[in-house]
C-alpha cells in the first residue's frame, strides 16, 4: 500500500488537501491530519487538473516527427512513412515510444490508445514509464503473406498473455484500415472479440478516397461495411470518421461506437472537417486524439482541445461551436470512461489521476477562468506535475530517465535517415 498526501493545493478556487491511497483520491477536505508515505505542500500555488487521455496515437512515429511533411496522404505513406518504418525495429519502437512518453507526461497526457507493430514493447514501455496505454496486436494484410503470419502469430501470443498485463493495460485490436486488411481478416477478427471482450480500433473514413472506394467495393459506406461485418459496438474506436455520413453516423450512435476526433491531423494531412457537434447532436460519443507524431507533429492534448475548438468555430462560422468546457471534457472525463476508467475528474473515489498546474506561469495569469487558460493559452509550460494511477510520473518538471532517453532517440535518427 502507498500513500499520497497534496497539501494545499487549488481545487475548485478553494486550497484543500487532497489523500490519495494506493491508485484512489480517498478524501479531499480543506484541511487533513493523516499520514502518508508521502508529502507536497504546494502552498497554494498550483491548481489539480483532471489529466489528459489520448484516444488516437502512434507513439513510436515520434522518431518520425519533421522527417516529411506537407505532402498528400498516400504520397506521404507510400513514399516516406512506410519504407521508413519498414527500417523500424523492437529498439526504434521502444525509444520511439519512450519519446512520446516524456512527450505526453510533460503535456499532462497519462492514458494513450496506440496502433503500432510489436505491441508487447508498447506495452511494457508504457507501463515501465507509469502510463496508462490501449493497445494490442494490428492488422495490415496488403505488406504481405510474411507479415500476416506475423501478425497471426502476435494475435495468438497476446491472447495467451493479456491476462498478465498491469490493470493499467487495456487491451485492443488494431486494423489499419478497411482498404489495407481483406474481407476474411475483418471476419477472422468478429470471431475473436466475440469471445474477448477488445476494444477494436480502426482509422475509418479518413479521406473521401477511401468511401468512393469502398462504395466500389463493397456497395455501401465505411461504416456499414463494418457494420456488415458486426464491428460495430460500444467497444470500437473510430479513428478519424471525417467523411461519415448523417446514416453512418445514426449507425455509429445505435451500437454505441466511438469516434476520436483528431483536428491537427485532419488539418495537416487536409482530410476534412469533422462535424463533432453534429455527430454528438446524433448521439455519437466524440474524444480527441492526437494521431501520430508525423502528422500532427506533437502529442499534446492541449494543442487538440485548442484546435478542436478553434476549427470548428471557423469550419461552421460559429462563434459558440466547441466550447471550452466542451473539450475539455472530451480530452478528460469522457476518454477515461470511453475505455471504462473511473477517472478523468478530481473526485473521492475515483482513480488518482491528475495534473498540478503552476498557476504563476505568465499564460495562466490573471486566471479568470481555469479551463479557458488551459484550452486557449496553456501549454506543456503550465504543468509542474502530472500523477497517474496514485504515483509522481513528473514532479517539478522532472522525470526520471529522460536525458538519457532523449539520447538514444537522437542516436537513432541517424540510422532512420540513412
Ligand atoms: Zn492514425
Amino acid at each position: 500500500m502507498s500513500s499520497l498526501l497534496l497539501k494545499q493545493v487549488i481545487f475548485k478556487n478553494q486550497s484543500v488537501d487532497i489523500y490519495i491511497e494506493n491508485n484512489r483520491i480517498q478524501k479531499i477536505d480543506t484541511t487533513l491530519s493523516v499520514h502518508a508515505d508521502e508529502c507536497v505542500d504546494y502552498k497554494n500555488q498550483k491548481t489539480i487538473l483532471p489529466a489528459f487521455y489520448n484516444g488516437h496515437t502512434h507513439a513510436a512515429m515520434t522518431l518520425l516527427r519533421g522527417y516529411a511533411d506537407d505532402l498528400p496522404l498516400f504520397e506521404w505513406l507510400n513514399n516516406y512513412i512506410w519504407p521508413s518504418e519498414v527500417k523500424f525495429t523492437k529498439k526504434h519502437i521502444q525509444v520511439g515510444t519512450q519519446l512520446a512518453c516524456l512527450e505526453m507526461i510533460h503535456s499532462g497526457t497519462v492514458f494513450f490508445n496506440d496502433m503500432y507493430w510489436h505491441h508487447p514493447v508498447v506495452i511494457k514501455t508504457a507501463t515501465d514509464m507509469g502510463l496508462r496505454v490501449c493497445s494490442g496486436p494490428i492488422f495490415l494484410d496488403t505488406l504481405g503473406s510474411k507479415s500476416q503470419k506475423i501478425q497471426q502469430i502476435a494475435l495468438k501470443k497476446f491472447l495467451q498473455k493479456y491476462k498478465t498485463f498491469s490493470p493499467t493495460v487495456i487491451p485492443s485490436l488494431g486494423v489499419h484500415a478497411i482498404y489495407s486488411v481483406y474481407p476474411k481478416t475483418l471476419e477472422r477478427l468478429k470471431k475473436v472479440l466475440d469471445d474477448y471482450d477488445f476494444f477494436f480500433h480502426i482509422h475509418l473514413s479518413e479521406t473521401q478516397k477511401e468511401v468512393e472506394d469502398c462504395l466500389k467495393e463493397h456497395g455501401c459506406t465505411p461504416a456499414e461495411y463494418l457494420d456488415k461485418k458486426g464491428l460495430l459496438s460500444p467497444k470500437t474506436l473510430i479513428a478519424h470518421g471525417i467523411h461519415l455520413t448523417k446514416d453512418e453516423l445514426k449507425l455509429l450512435a445505435d451500437r454505441g461506437a466511438t469516434v476520436v476526433h483528431m483536428p491537427v491531423s485532419n488539418m495537416k494531412l487536409s482530410n476534412g472537417f469533422f462535424d463533432c457537434t453534429a455527430a454528438n447532436e446524433l448521439g455519437v460519443n466524440v474524444i480527441l486524439g492526437t494521431d501520430g507524431a508525423s502528422s500532427n507533429n506533437c502529442l499534446d492534448m492541449m494543442g487538440e482541445m485548442k484546435t478542436a475548438s478553434l476549427f470548428a468555430k471557423h469550419a461552421l462560422q460559429n462563434v459558440t461551436a466547441m466550447p471550452a468546457q466542451k473539450v475539455f471534457h472530451m480530452a478528460t472525463q469522457a476518454a477515461a470512461e470511453t475505455f471504462g476508467l473511473q477517472a478523468g475528474v478530481i473526485e473521492e473515489g475515483k482513480l488518482a489521476d491528475a495534473i498540478l498546474v503552476d498557476l504563476n506561469n505568465t499564460r495562466l495569469v490573471p486566471g479568470y477562468n481555469i479551463l479557458s487558460d488551459m484550452v486557449y493559452s496553456a501549454d506543456s509550460s503550465c504543468i509542474d506535475s502530472v500523477i497517474c494511477n496514485g504515483r509522481f510520473l513528473m514532479k517539478n518538471k522532472q522525470i526520471k530517465g529522460e536525458d538519457a532517453i532523449i539520447e538514444k532517440a537522437l542516436r537513432l535518427k541517424v540510422g532512420i535517415s540513412e
